[in-house]
């Protein structure tokens, strides 16, 4: 009997690549309206490269740029510039994927614990879901600040399983990254679900238990397992 369906956040709730991509871009247009020259292309890879060398949490992306791109000057005006085109593309664009919202509210309605694992620290983690207007909708949010462990260690999904008081056979894990969220959820017994319309790897074998295209398939798929 699944009990509780646990959730990744970015890339399975939210578009995340489409979020950092939307608010980068509108980063860099405010930076060269403010005066700051630079070819806009080859600063989007830049800007990317850092982010991968730095991770995808990194504050200070546009400090570094400016300071590469201005001959190692901090200017403040370009900087304000980036930060405030950034945050303002960010908030439009987080959204939640179609069907997200109203999915989970007939979830929690049927009576299903709702959880969530995600490696974002807890700040990052709930900005995002105040953002998205889900902050009350979650029983529990585990994030990497809470157990100091990313996925696929087994810390994260054993703490949210420990929270929502349920077993591993009792639960089931969505997410978009196979080698983190599949191979995490099997290692401690819980089934999965693969959540393709978040990948943008075009993983062919996910080892998922179940792949959705759409995220209101997991109401079709609980039922699927409750019944036998
Ligand atoms: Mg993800």
């Amino acid at each position: 009997m699944i009990r509780a369906l646990i959730l990744d956040l970015d890339n399975t709730i939210i578009d995340f690549v489409r979020l950092k991509r939307n608010a980068i871009d509108s980063g860099l247009s405010s930076m060269a309206e403010a005066g700051m020259i630079f070819d806009k292309e080859e600063a989007q890879k830049r800007i990317m490269e850092i982010y991968e060398e730095k991770g995808w949490e990194y504050q200070e992306v546009f400090n570094d740029f400016i300071l590469e791109t201005n001959n190692g000057i901090l200017d403040y005006k370009f900087l304000a510039s980036g930060i405030v085109g950034y945050r303002r593309a960010k908030e439009v664009s987080l959204v939640p994927y179609p069907q997200v919202t109203s999915t989970l509210f007939k979830l929690a309605k049927r009576g299903l614990k709702l959880g969530i694992v995600t490696d974002a620290p807890s700040r990052e983690a709930w900005l995002r879901l105040c953002y998205l207007n889900l902050h009350n909708v979650f029983d529990e949010v585990v994030t990497s600040t809470d157990t100091g462990k990313l996925k696929p260690a087994p810390e994260p999904f054993k703490e949210i399983l420990r929270r929502l008081q349920v077993s591993a056979d009792e639960a089931l894990m969505i997410g978009d990254w196979p080698e983190r969220d599949m191979v995490g959820a099997a290692a401690v017994g819980m089934k999965s679900v693969f959540a393709r319309y978040g990948d943008s790897f075009d993983t062919v074998d996910s080892g998922a238990d179940y792949v959705i295209d759409d995220f209101n398939e997991i109401l079709d798929i609980i039922d699927r397992e409750n019944e036998s």
